[in-house]
């Protein structure tokens, strides 16, 4: 079964987001459980923890249908010891409020170096902040996205998120999250050679710790490092290597959600998707 969906709005509460993503014929969903842009939010209340559950019940939605997204402030890798401090304690907020949702994921960027250390000094710290969050918290799987590799965001290579992954102790709990539209922009060719970029994926990193995808058109050329997202269809990438994928059936059971950028088509990119998993809903 593929799980397919969209980066729902949990505007007016969490609560909403799956009755958000039911509306738009989605199987799956992402969201924010705070505002992506602040340090600090409101601890979720009883009520939202609440209607949350109740709406998944609900709508369908079991916990390998749901990938949250984590604040973009945060920077596990943070080259300053109090910033990265300070993205640590918010990563272990975010994932106590997985915990208190009954998600058993959180997606997050990797982190940047800043350009003021290196790339593998910089692997390692978010390793060891992962694996210190990971002691804290309890039951939540923490989920490298991969980028674009724009600035000096790490996780542009499989080799970078296979480093993070093996240093990470508890194997059980960490995990990947391939965007479409960054692995093109980082020089994976996934238009032209799809089954190409799925060995490498399963060479370096293993399709065991696949826990999530983004489904993105890129309006960045391959290899140009630029995090542009496109509506599927109309970027550089194009239809056909969203149709392999969702006739790819390596990829199972795990959330797949739609980050592209005109909300209002969601339910026609949705419907094509389906359609091409051979699923009716
Ligand atoms: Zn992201
Ligand atoms: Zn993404």
């Amino acid at each position: 079964m593929k799980y397919i969906g969209a980066h729902v709005s949990a505007a007016g509460g969490v609560e909403n987001a799956p009755i958000r993503a039911h509306e738009i014929g989605a199987t799956a969903f992402a969201l924010f459980t705070k505002n992506q842009r602040q340090w600090v939010a409101k601890p979720l209340s009883e009520k939202s923890i609440d209607e949350f559950k109740a709406n998944c019940e609900k709508f369908g939605y079991s916990a390998k249908q749901i990938l949250p997204h984590d604040s973009y402030l945060i920077n596990l890798g943070h080259p300053d010891i109090d910033k990265r401090q300070k993205s640590l304690d918010a990563f272990i907020d975010e994932l106590q409020r997985c915990e208190q949702l009954g998600i058993d994921r959180l997606n997050f960027h990797p982190g940047s170096h800043l350009r003021e250390i290196s790339e593998e000094h910089c692997l390692d710290l978010i390793a060891e902040s992962v694996n210190f969050a990971l002691e804290q918290t309890q039951g939540v799987c923490a989920v490298l996205e991969n980028t674009a590799g724009q600035g000096s965001n790490l996780g542009y290579r499989h080799e970078q998120l296979a480093h993070i992954i093996d240093k990470v102790e508890d194997k059980s709990r960490i995990g990947v999250c391939i965007d479409t539209c960054h692995a093109f922009a980082a020089g994976y060719d996934l238009k032209n050679d799809y089954q190409g970029f799925m060995q490498d994926l399963i060479d370096v990193v293993g399709l065991q710790y696949l826990k999530g995808m983004h489904l993105n058109d890129s309006k960045a050329k391959l290899g140009q490092r630029l995090d542009r997202h496109h509506s599927l269809g109309q970027g550089e990438i194009g239809w056909d290597m969203f149709e392999q994928l969702m006739k790819d059936p390596r990829i199972d059971e795990i959330p797949m959600t739609l980050e592209t950028i005109e909300p209002a088509i969601w339910p026609e990119e949705i419907a094509q998707l389906k359609a091409w998993a051979g699923q009716s809903r």
